[in-house]
């Protein structure tokens, strides 16, 4: 694998494989791998020539400078795990060789609503970061492919959104969610968990599990309300759990034939998680 830190020398490298008609795939990351991670490489690597892994916390996209500062970034063990991957190349900049020393974030408020619900409600700019950096990284790789996490799905859509916009030449690929044996999505952040949070943690997907089963009852606000009851309100704060148009992400209180999605975000101690589920793929 080639490490980069410079953003000029990956883009010689690159255009020297795109003279050689090299697809080129796209992993961005913001590191702390886990299975999760390895598979979107896994992915890029059946699709692709070259796969190019970034691994940038980036700043902009942080709403509590708490969990920016405690973001984990074990970089060494990172590397580690791309070679056995055969990831082939690591992007790995500063703060300043992706900004040059100026914050400034983009502007998404015309996106479309899907775009201030749920993670950009709970989270307002965080939505603005990731544009931001995800189209500063698309125009220095270039790739023909890009590869994303349904754990994240709402980023999914304000990707595709850019891409739609800017890109139209790269090709999106939806991964699915890797979990733990106990069905825990995989996150970064489950390191942070203490051992009694990590015992229940479990409990956001066994709600999702229950929401889907009750999904053919007349009222979904009822669905919804069961499946909260999987999780333990004395140990998580649920900011929501939401049933879902999965284009629009309106939300969606009565049974209708649409593609659905339910996504809940919770607080456990310190630690926010968010997890979901595809009604009709799954
Ligand atoms: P992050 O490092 O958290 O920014 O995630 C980088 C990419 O990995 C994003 O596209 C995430 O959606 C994806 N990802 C994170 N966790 C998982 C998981 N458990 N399964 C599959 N993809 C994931």
């Amino acid at each position: 694998m080639i490490l980069f830190q410079q953003s000029n020398a990956l883009r010689s490298f690159l255009d020297n494989q795109k003279a050689q008609n090299k697809r080129i795939g796209f992993v961005p990351t913001m590191g702390a791998l886990h299975a999760g991670h390895l598979s979107l490489i896994a992915q890029a690597k059946q699709k692709c020539d070259i796969v190019v892994c970034s691994i940038f916390v980036n700043p902009t996209q942080f709403t509590q400078a708490a969990d920016l500062e405690t973001y984990p970034r074990p970089i060494s063990n990172d590397i580690k795990l791309l070679e056995e991957s055969k990831c082939d190349v690591l992007f790995h900049p500063s703060v300043d060789e992706i900004y040059a020393n100026d914050l400034r974030k983009d502007d998404t408020n015309d996106y479309g609503s899907f775009l201030h619900v749920l993670e950009g409600a709970s989270r307002p700019g965080h939505f603005d970061g990731v544009v931001t950096v995800v189209k500063k990284l698309f125009e220095l790789v270039r790739p023909d492919e890009v590869f994303f996490g349904q754990k994240d799905y709402q980023q999914c859509l304000v990707v595709q959104t850019l891409i739609n916009r800017a890109f139209q030449t790269i090709k999106f690929n939806l991964c699915a969610i890797a979990r733990e044996e106990d069905g825990l999505a995989m996150s970064s952040r489950n390191i942070r968990l203490s051992e009694m949070e990590r015992i229940l943690a479990p409990q956001l997907y066994l709600a999702l599990k229950k929401a889907k089963q009750l999904w053919t009852l007349e009222t979904w606000q009822s669905a919804a309300n069961e499946a909260l009851k999987e999780i333990d309100s004395n140990a998580f704060t649920v900011e929501y759990l939401k049933i879902c148009d999965q284009n629009t992400l309106e939300e969606l209180l009565h049974f209708q034939h649409n593609a659905v999605i339910v996504l809940v975000a919770v607080q456990i101690g310190k630690t926010r998680l968010i997890d979901n589920i595809l009604i009709d793929r799954d």
